[in-house]
């Protein structure tokens, strides 16, 4: 890493005049808010937070940056889970959440220009109106620009895509403050390298993205839910295959793990079967068809109990509940961390990872609530543990680690949707061997003084 310049009161008064001195804060409340994100990495105190309100004071802020090797780091709403945001060199947490404004939605083509600080609910308030939404759905209230960030994804993944596929066009301001352009509206593009998928997932490593165009869907007029709960996790896992493997489509198919459901069922109330549960769903105008067939395919699977989650209300609340499994967890075990796991895999290796999650975590004697978007072949695992314990972190490392390596021996990922971060770093040799050159080469290219949120993806 370069030697980077520490800031000084100069420094400070100089953004000052660049952005206004209500938008430049080194208050210890405002660099404390920003020094965690929602992991249980440790902190990073940046030494300034300033908030952007026009790609201009972007781009002005990173020429000063760059000039005088100052760290950036871009910040939407901090809710990554591998520390994704934080300020790990110290210097400058960018915070993009005053750059909140919908610019045009052109409903005609199914698409919305955006700047990087709307979040996705207030995004789809917004569509409403036209019948409109943007797909990605990660369980938190995440920015736009976090979730180019990241490459998140979520429980819709199956049916629409990460935010990746998403996406079409994007104005980022580069390193040294140049603004530039990637990407087209058009839904076709065959014009030169694919620039635009180099940002998205980039986690703010090569360039801040101040607008973007992004791909919507209609608003499905029908929706209809089905839980299925199986005797044991291999029926449950096997079905996932079958059901993807028929060649259904559902727009969200979640495997909970009996656990996981104990934990919803005690926290939220919901009318849940103890029991490892496939949550099927479909919409459009065939989710009737589809939703028999794969009723069909539970039952011959052995499901024990196949019930539809009737009307809108019940449905929402299970989504509602799924999407909030990592706060009903922290409210089951009071004062204990969370390593979350997020691997993916090929859907036919699913099982496989899944019984080998399994039999690590009893071997490492550990807690571990295993659920995730399985028709992505997704997997998620929450494992407990208490953080003054020497011999429980030294545990949970271990198994983590033997997870993480068996997906991607299974010709997985170390991270299905959280990103690299700080914590997935040293699994980016084994998932990218040489590639990692041709990566490091790029981020010198575009970022040559390496001021763009230093510290992530490479060790
Ligand atoms: C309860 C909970 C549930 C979650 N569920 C999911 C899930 O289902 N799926 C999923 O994918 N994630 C999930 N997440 C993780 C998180 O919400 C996502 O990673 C999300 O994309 C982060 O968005 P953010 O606005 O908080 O970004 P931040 O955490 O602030 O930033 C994310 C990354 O993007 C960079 N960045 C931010 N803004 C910009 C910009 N304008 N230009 C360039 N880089 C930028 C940052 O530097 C950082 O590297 C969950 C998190 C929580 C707490």
């Amino acid at each position: 890493m370069p030697a980077y310049t520490k800031l000084t009161a100069e420094h400070v008064a100089q953004l000052a005049a660049l952005l206004s001195p209500d938008r430049v804060s080194v208050k210890t409340a405002d660099l404390d808010l920003h020094a965690h994100d929602q992991s249980f990495t440790e902190a990073y105190l940046p030494e300034a937070v300033i908030w952007p309100e026009s790609t201009e004071e972007v781009s002005q802020v990173l020429r000063f940056a760059n000039t005088n090797l100052i760290p950036v780091t871009p910040w939407g709403t901090g809710t990554s889970l591998e520390g994704n945001s934080l300020a790990v060199y110290g210097g400058i947490v960018m915070d993009l959440s005053r750059m909140d404004k919908i610019i045009k939605v052109h409903a005609e083509d199914f698409q919305v220009d955006v700047q990087p600080g709307v979040t996705r609910i207030e995004l789809n308030k917004h569509l409403q109106r036209y019948g409109l939404f943007f797909t990605p759905e990660p369980g938190a209230n995440a920015s736009i620009g976090g979730m180019i960030g990241n490459n998140a994804s979520g429980i819709k993944t199956i049916k629409y895509g990460a935010t990746k596929d998403n996406v079409m066009r994007l104005e980022v301001v580069q390193a040294n403050g140049e603004v530039i352009h990637v990407g087209t509206r058009a839904r076709k593009d065959s014009s030169g390298y694919d620039l635009l998928h180099l940002y998205v997932g980039s986690e703010g490593t090569l360039g801040v993205v101040t607008e973007a165009t992004l791909k919507l869907e209609p608003l499905p007029a029908n929706f209809s839910a089905m839980l299925a709960a199986f005797e044991g996790i291999e029926p449950a896992i096997q079905t996932v295959v079958d059901i993807v493997g028929a060649g259904l489509e559902p727009s969200a198919l979640e495997f909970v793990d009996v656990e996981t459901i104990r934990a919803l069922r005690a926290d939220k109330g919901l009318d849940l079967v103890d029991a490892p549960t496939l949550i099927v769903e479909f919409n459009g105008s065939s989710d009737g068809e589809g939703l028999v067939a794969a009723r069909e395919i539970c039952e011959q699977n052995g499901a024990i109990n196949v019930q539809a989650a009737s009307g809108l209300e019940e449905r929402n609340r299970l989504w509602e509940a799924r999407h909030h499994t990592y706060e009903s967890l922290l409210r089951q075990h009071p004062g204990k961390a969370q390593q979350i796991v997020d691997v993916a895999v090929p859907i036919s290796r699913y099982p496989a990872l899944v019984m080998y999650a399994n039999d690590v975590l009893t071997e490492h004697t550990l807690l571990g609530y295993k659920f995730g978007h399985a028709g992505d072949g997704n997997l998620h695992i929450n494992i407990i543990h208490d953080t003054d314990s020497q011999p429980d972190l030294e545990r949970v490392k271990a198994a983590y680690a033997l997870i993480v390596e068996r997906a991607i021996d299974l010709e997985g990922t170390a991270t299905g949707e959280h990103g690299v971060g700080i914590g997935k770093r040293k699994f980016i040799v084994r998932q990218h061997g040489k590639a990692l050159n041709v990566m490091r080469q790029i981020k010198d290219v575009l970022d040559p003084n390496g001021i763009l949120n230093p510290g992530k993806i490479f060790l």
